[in-house]
């Protein structure tokens, strides 16, 4: 179901441009909106995209990934096995802020008299820029013109050119260059449980506060988490203007103030060069040393170089992943495919600011973005964001799927507490333990060990990075494998069928329920893949076998009982209605009444309490519809429209991971209408507010599945048995023509899909063997082309 109404306007007027997310105006009422959509960052370093001169901010923000503080999780009434400790990103040391002042007159947006504004998402250099033409109270004509970077190649580093020159009078300028740390905390959550709890005080305890010449060191540690941070700045300043500067330098703040006798038509040339650096076991000092050795390096090059090398590696990143829609028709219509380019860009964009660089962490589901979800990780990188990257950055993918495996210990752990063998990964954390406090739709969400398992399936297959499956998949196989089988039970009510009780899938309006039909059949999976995998390596590298025996004392017979479980899965099946039920209760349950529910009353979890929810027949998010897509052959055609056209009325979408799943099933079904509809809300969830709280950060999951959406989608990829097969399908009033770059075992093959016709090109490799609907295509360096027809929907 897609309410039509949710669909809002885009929260601003975003110019058509192709490249670019363009602001015309400083539009106050949408503060909170803009600093999501216009925030950088490179997976590790993250800033919300609030103006230079530290203000007017609706949530002012400074992330690093994995920086968190914990709190006990405090529970009215406890129980045992509950999480324990809470985890919850900080927002660290704000060290962007430059304040300009004219004749002392202060540079304010809200009150400036500006002759132009112009600020821009610059996704395909990686940079946010601003040109601002302001008109002081007194006449006098300043250009205020400014680019941010938070740079991929160097991680640790950001980076400010900010140039002011007068137009038509001489002025007093000051720049004062500031650091502010414990400036903003998480706001109190009101209520909605997606939000991020406020902590009470002082989150960074100061441990060191110098300067030196014009730079400035500021060094804290989190009280209880012991983690430290360092963040420095330098400032810089070119002008044939003459200028003094002072610095000074507290235990929360830091300034360098220039002064400037500014003359008519000559360049300020100020650059702000910030770096950080964290770390759970560095000494305070050491951590201040690496921040220095990294300024002097930084400034040494220069902006012009870093802004050079972030230039190549969007350069890079786009030569593997952009997906480009042209079209041919008259130019009336074109605006709207430029629109189309700039929403695919925009999400692609960000799904690389949040993961590029995550070294040693996990994506969290707002990236860097926003503080929503605490800066949880969830079953969103695997299931929703990993696709992408394994298709087109497979290092990323590997990355984060060893970050997993670093997990392993506390995974085990866990699920030794909760009396389970094996492990069990936490539904929700940063430092690998639970952080879930309501287990209903948590820690029952054992679907989350299946679904690392798929993403570590697809990632093998993709990249034949059989290395990482050895070293490191193997045993997270069979951990969760052993986990399945401890959670199951042969069922003689179930006549004899292997099921898994008391779960929640990935809908979370039916909650802790018997036989989840995406949990089984995923869990099928699981346990078949853990018993290929060990079967294969005892067959062909006894050596590695053994040393995944040593670690994990492995028994033979534990793979034949794996086998036994998948292949007595009780995957539930309804004969009256020919669908698969999301659970043993769903269809028992009273319909919710759709037709009395307003339109303001979703999300349903901010307005209904759980057991009202839980009680009805209401689905948050796509689930039986996500199996069906995931695990595509294991369901005839006819029982995916039949199960797409059920559960389609009782999806609200409440969850933004829902409609790119409910987009790719309906173009499968050939549902056309819903297949745009979902689709569009897809792509534009962010851009046009569907969810209404861009506010608290990026979708970053609903960002993955817009590429899922069009690949799998309108491209009809599929790769379930680790062979590429596409069956493109198009809509019959579509004239995009789209093309698909696509990293395939260490080819490149790109995909255009036009509008007769399918060509797929390789790119880069020697060979390459895929599937154009039912038939095989060998694409080698010699004949690289092959051109087949496209069926129409
Ligand atoms: C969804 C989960 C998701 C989480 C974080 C929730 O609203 O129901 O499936 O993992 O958001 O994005």
């Amino acid at each position: 179901m897609l309410h039509r109404e949710r669909l809002r306007p885009p929260s601003r007027d975003y110019p058509a441009d192709e490249w670019n997310l363009i602001e015309k105006a400083f539009h106050p009422e949408f503060l909170a909106q803009s600093e999501t959509m216009l925030a950088l960052g490179n997976g590790y370093l993250g800033m919300r995209g609030c103006p230079e001169e530290g203000g007017p901010y609706a949530e002012n923000g400074t992330f690093i990934n994995g920086f968190y503080e914990t709190s006990p999780i405090v529970y009215g009434e406890d129980a045992y096995g509950f999480a324990r400790t809470g985890q919850t990103i900080c927002n660290v040391t704000d060290s962007k802020i430059i304040k300009l002042f004219v004749d002392d007159e202060p540079f304010w947006l809200p009150n400036a008299h500006l002759l132009n504004y112009d600020r821009r998402l610059n996704m395909k250099v990686g940079t946010l820029d601003r040109e601002i033409l302001w008109e002081t109270p007194a006449g006098k004509q300043v250009s205020i013109t400014s680019r941010r970077l938070v740079s991929f190649p160097n991680r640790h580093v950001a980076a400010i050119s900010y140039c002011v020159k007068l137009l038509n009078a001489q002025a007093f300028v000051v720049i004062s260059s500031e650091m502010a740390a414990n400036g903003t905390s998480a706001h109190d959550d009101g209520g909605d449980p997606r939000l991020a709890r406020a902590f009470l005080g002082r989150v960074l305890h100061p441990r060191a506060s110098y300067s030196r010449d014009r730079r400035i060191v500021l060094c804290h540690t989190t009280e209880k988490s012991r983690f430290t941070l360092t963040c420095a700045t330098d400032n810089l300043l070119e002008s044939s203007c003459s200028h003094s500067y002072k610095v000074m330098h507290a235990a929360d703040f830091g300034q360098v103030v220039f002064t400037i006798e500014a003359q008519p038509g000559r360049q300020i040339q100020f650059t702000k060069y910030m770096v950080y650096h964290t770390s759970q076991t560095a000494s305070a000092e050491e951590l201040c040393g690496r921040a220095e050795w990294t300024l002097d390096r930084v400034v040494a090059h220069g902006f012009e170089r870093l802004l050079v090398a972030q230039q190549q590696y969007m350069g890079d990143f786009w030569s593997r992943s952009d997906v480009r829609v042209n079209d041919i028709r008259e130019d009336r219509i074109k605006r709207s495919t430029i629109e189309i380019q700039q929403a695919i860009r925009f999400n692609l964009f960000h799904i690389l600011q949040a993961s590029a660089r995550a070294e040693d962490t996990g994506v969290a589901a707002k990236g860097l973005t926003g503080q929503a979800y605490e800066g949880h990780y969830f079953w969103d990188t695997e299931i929703y964001l990993l696709p992408f990257l394994i298709y087109t950055s497979p290092r990323i993918a590997r990355n984060l799927l060893a970050f997993r495996y670093k997990m392993l210990p506390q995974a085990r752990a866990r699920a030794k507490e909760l009396g389970h063998r094996g492990a069990m990964f936490p539904w929700r954390t940063i430092s690998g333990e639970e952080a879930s406090a309501y287990y209903a739709a948590g820690t029952a969400q054992y679907h989350i060990n299946a679904d690392i398992m798929y993403a570590l399936r697809k990632y093998v297959h993709a990249t034949g990075d059989e290395a990482f499956l050895r070293n490191f998949g193997a045993e997270m196989l069979v951990e969760t494998a052993r986990l399945w089988l401890d959670l199951g039970f042969y069922s003689d009510a179930k006549g004899g069928k292997f099921c898994i009780n008391g779960v929640t899938g990935p809908d979370e309006y039916n909650a802790v329920v018997n036989n989840n039909a995406y949990t089984n059949l995923m869990a099928r999976e699981n346990l078949r893949y853990a018993a290929e995998v060990v079967g294969s390596l005892r067959a062909t590298e006894p050596e590695a076998y053994n040393a995944l025996v040593q670690k994990t004392v492995l028994e033979p017979s534990e793979v034949k009982a794996w086998i036994r479980a998948a292949e007595n899965m009780y995957v539930p099946y309804d004969e009256k209605l020919k669908i698969i039920p999301q659970d043993d209760q769903f269809l028992d349950r009273e319909p919710w009444d759709f037709r009395n529910t307003p339109a303001s009353h979703y999300p349903l979890l901010l307005f209904y309490h759980p057991l009202n929810i839980y009680r009805k027949r209401v689905i948050k998010q796509a689930d039986v519809v996500l199996a069906m897509f995931l695990l595509g052959n294991v369901f005839p055609a006819e029982t995916k429209k039949r199960t797409f056209d059920f559960y389609d009325p009782l999806t609200t979408g409440d969850s933004s991971l829902s409609s790119c799943v409910e987009a790719i099933i309906a173009a499968e079904v050939g549902d056309v209408d819903k297949a745009i509809r979902y689709g569009m809300a897809a792509l534009l969830m962010d851009l046009a507010d569907v969810g209404g709280n861009v506010k608290d950060g990026c979708h970053i999951a609903s960002m993955g599945g817009t590429w899922m959406m069009l690949t799998y989608g309108l491209g009809g990829m599929r790769d379930y048995d680790g062979t590429l097969s596409f069956w493109p399908r198009r809509a019959p009033q579509d004239n995009a023509i789209l093309r698909i770059p696509l990293t395939y075992r260490g080819r490149l093959l790109e995909v255009e899909i036009g509008l007769d016709t399918v060509e797929y090109a390789l790119r880069e490799g020697e060979r390459l063997v895929i599937r154009h609907e039912t038939e095989e295509l060998e694409l080698t360096r010699e004949n690289p082309l092959a051109v087949r027809s496209v069926s129409r929907l």
